[in-house]
């Protein structure tokens, strides 16, 4: 082996990420033939505007182009492929333990929800674990703060959305810093809120005490947990953080409302979404593609847009600075192309 100059290096990444990528394409392929327009949204894709005006979730646009099977012109790409497919395998491992430990109900269960806001509109969603403890049991691994024991239910349950991440943005935003506590991902809070509100209804399952997200990080496996609940009448949206062992710096022990958002927040915008698509009317953009001038000066003052990104723009280097939802956006090609057509 002591001539190199002519050898070649096989590569194992590029076979692995040729057969992911032949799928993706065979999977989008079908997607196109097959033609079928969904007829329900998914939990996955819900949105809402609180009452103070913020805009959490998914942008309804591209909700309907998926619900109208427009061809995705930005498929996924071999790392977004692989990075759902590592978060997939995250979610089975720990359900394996929750399974050997003997309080896995049920895995995975798909199930439609009503929007009561508007009957006719059915919501497909799939919850990733139930699991049910004796109370002692439950109250022996329960931090005071969290949960107390006006639990009554013998047998209460949890419905838990398994999340893995990794990352600064994970690290500071979710985990929290010594300064700022951690706040779950708002898409995620919209899924669990529905399945708080509609699961149990559905499967006729009764003690569903509450929702919890789990997180792991995919970096160093640290783990963060928030628990959630649905208060009061209006069914506001509360949630707990825990303490990140090793990690955690500052954190509320006690449930709190997550920026006010109430279910019918999120029901208004399944709502909407039905009368879109019912009058084949395209809805406006939640987000913005790409900012002009003056909104990224803006959004840097307000440190929204990195300096890094900032100076890069300055000097030319970077022209499509946008909305972060726009940038994972499947349909982008398209709302780029409206935005052209619609400044001629
Ligand atoms: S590119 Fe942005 S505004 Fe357009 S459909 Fe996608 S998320 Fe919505």
């Amino acid at each position: 082996m002591s001539e190199s100059k002519n050898m070649k290096l096989f590569s194992l990444s590029d076979i692995l990420n040729h057969h992911l990528e032949e799928e993706e394409l065979g999977r989008s392929k079908s997607r196109l033939e097959g033609g079928i327009v969904a007829e329900f949204p998914r939990v996955t894709e819900a949105s809402a505007i609180t009452q103070d005006g913020e805009i959490f979730g998914r942008c309804l646009r591209s909700v309907y182009y998926r619900m109208k099977n427009f061809l995705m012109p930005n498929p996924f790409t071999k790392k977004s492929i692989r990075t759902m497919n590592m978060g997939t395998h995250c979610e089975n491992y720990d359900q394996e333990i929750l399974s050997q430990l003997g309080i896995l109900i049920t895995s995975n269960d798909q199930f439609q929800g009503i929007n009561p806001l508007q009957p006719e509109q059915m919501i497909r969603g799939e919850i990733d674990s139930l699991i049910s403890f004796p109370k002692d049991e439950l109250l022996k691994y329960s931090s005071v703060y969290t949960f107390d024991n006006t639990v009554e239910e013998s047998n209460p349950k949890i419905i838990i959305e398994h999340k893995s991440s990794y990352g600064y943005y994970f690290e500071r935003d979710v985990v929290g810093t010594k300064t700022i506590n951690g706040e779950p991902a708002s898409q995620y809070m919209l899924q669990i809120s529905i399945y708080l509100d509609q699961y149990g209804k559905i499967k006729e399952i009764s003690d569903i005490i509450m929702g919890k997200l789990y997180y792991i990080s995919r970096g160093d496996c640290i783990q963060k947990e928030y628990d959630i609940m649905l208060l009061g009448k209006d069914k506001r949206v509360f949630y707990a953080e825990h303490p990140c062992a090793g990690k955690y710096q500052s954190f509320t022990p006690q449930f709190i409302p997550f920026h006010n958002l109430k279910m019918n927040d999120i029901y208004k915008r399944y709502a909407q979404l039905h009368d879109y698509l019912k009058k084949n009317e395209l809805p406006p953009r939640d987000f913005i593609p790409i900012y002009d001038a003056s909104t990224i000066s803006d959004k840097f003052a307000a440190g929204k847009i990195s300096k890094t990104k900032y100076r890069m723009w300055e000097k030319g280097k970077i022209s499509d600075l946008g909305d972060i939802q726009c940038g994972w956006c499947p349909f982008r090609k398209y709302c780029l192309k409206n935005i052209n057509k619609e400044s001629k």
